[in-house]
């Protein structure tokens, strides 16, 4: 393959991942990011064995699990003490396999570190990119503020859902939710290894993710989640603190030791979502992925296991295409009905957990969550929590990955939160 010169918008999962993946291929690699010193916004994510497989491929799974937390199942109650989500990984039938929580910021450091080790991969901090044109010698991008750059072969964007590159409305959904990253204290009541949440209807949810432990951390730690509508924001604004931690409090007693380590507001962020995909990934000498090309609401826990198979399925496409064209239609191909399947499951599930109506809820817990305790709903459940519905895998060439042998990476202790000896 003839080397190209290649740019990346945006140092999240998917434009990194793409780097690196490039970078091995012998292409030349610019990623661009705005940020001023690099650094991911937010607390923890969910990495599923289809994340977790590519990460395999990049040689990170083994760094990537020695820094998060083992997840063995998401359990939802509803305010009377109902358990109406319960769906274990163990339910995949693949030995040991397993989620992993952890914090934004270790994954981006195991990426961003591997990057630059990488002699043919560029990071320019500080380039907000604006816009490109695309000439006969190349696509080049322009910045804030700054001139253009050279023209490069290819121009990946990878700058998240609020991408410049796609003109179509955004989508932005009526509900976010407010992070936080928290330590976790000996004796917390939280499983550990499960992702707890709590519903009222589907109005208030609260969640607990444990995340690992943050490199040069004083700890592990769990991601506190606590759904908002973005026009209740500013009534929560001005809200005392202790009076919306009575609020959360009367759904989930329990978080009580947990709430007392928010002392400020500032602690705590506000999320927003978009559902929506790009009408057309591929342009002339360009392409989108992950949150660029498609993104929904964290309900699955899927957008950074889906930005890591769009990269892997980028670097596939340059290897076995003839033309450009045809090896950008090649990836966005291979990930297309992936993507779709889950923008529709992401789309429906939503509002069962987050929306006002009254109807939704009451199916989840009265229709939903008593068929998803049998065969076949209980696999289909963990499939599609996994990432791997819709068989992705197989069409990238990707296997999942050797648990047994991850196993041995974690260094959070599932039950207690404590690190392993
Ligand atoms: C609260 C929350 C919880 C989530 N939980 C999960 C989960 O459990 N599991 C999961 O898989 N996913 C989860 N997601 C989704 C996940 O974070 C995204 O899908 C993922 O980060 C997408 O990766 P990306 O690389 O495509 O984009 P991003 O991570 O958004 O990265 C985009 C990068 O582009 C840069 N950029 C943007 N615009 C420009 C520009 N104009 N010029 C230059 N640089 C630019 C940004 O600075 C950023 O570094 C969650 C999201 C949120 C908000």
């Amino acid at each position: 393959m003839e080397p190209l010169g290649i740019a990346i918008i945006g140092c999240g999962p998917a434009g990194l991942a793409a780097a690196l993946l490039l970078a091995r291929q012998g292409h030349a690699v610019s990623v661009f990011d705005q940020f001023v010193s690099p650094g991911p916004v937010g607390s923890g994510l969910m990495i599923q064995p289809s994340g977790l497989a590519v990460l395999a491929e990049l040689g990170l799974a083994a760094e990537v699990v020695a820094r998060g937390a083992r997840i063995d199942a998401l359990q939802g109650i509803e305010e009377h003490g109902k358990t109406v989500l319960d769906a274990p990984y163990a339910a995949l039938g693949v030995p040991h396999a397993f989620g992993l929580g952890i914090h934004r910021a270790s994954l981006f450091d195991v990426l961003h570190e591997a990057a630059l080790a990488e002699p043919r991969i560029a990071i320019h901090a500080g380039h907000a990119v604006t816009g490109s044109t695309c000439g006969a010698g190349g696509r080049r991008l322009l910045f804030e503020g700054r001139e253009a750059s050279a023209p490069f072969d290819l121009v990946v964007d990878a700058s998240g859902w609020r991408t410049r590159f796609d003109p179509s409305p955004k989508n932005i959904l009526p509900f976010g939710a407010l992070w936080a990253s928290l330590p976790l204290a000996p004796g917390d009541p939280f499983a550990g290894n499960l992702l707890e949440q709590r519903y009222r209807r589907a109005s208030q949810m609260a969640g607990v993710l444990p995340i690992g432990m943050r490199s040069g951390g004083a700890g592990p730690e769990v991601a506190f989640f606590w759904s908002l509508k973005a026009e209740d924001y500013a009534a929560w604004e001005a809200t005392p603190l202790d009076e919306w931690k009575a609020e959360v409090l009367r759904l989930w007693p329990a978080l009580e030791g947990l709430l007392a380590r928010i002392e400020r507001r500032e602690q705590l962020t506000f999320a927003r979502y978009a559902h929506r995909s790009h009408p057309a990934p591929v342009g002339e000498r360009m392409i989108a992925i992950g949150d660029a090309w498609h993104s929904a609401s964290p309900q699955l826990g899927q957008g950074a296991n889906m930005a890591l198979l769009d990269a892997w399925s980028l670097a596939r496409g340059l290897a076995e295409g003839r033309t450009l064209a045809e090896k950008l239609r090649l990836a966005a191909g291979w990930r297309s009905d992936h993507v779709w399947l889950y923008q529709w499951v992401t789309k429906l599930f939503t509002p069962l957990y987050q929306s006002e109506s009254r109807y939704l809820p009451a199916i989840r817990d009265r229709l939903l969550a008593p068929l998803s305790r049998h065969w076949p709903a209980r696999g289909i459940q963990a499939q599609l929590m996994s990432g791997l519905f819709g068989f992705p895998l197989a069409p990238l060439g990707l296997a999942l990955p050797d648990y047994a042998g991850l196993s041995a990476s974690l260094t959070i202790a599932a039950a207690s939160g404590e690190p392993q000896s």
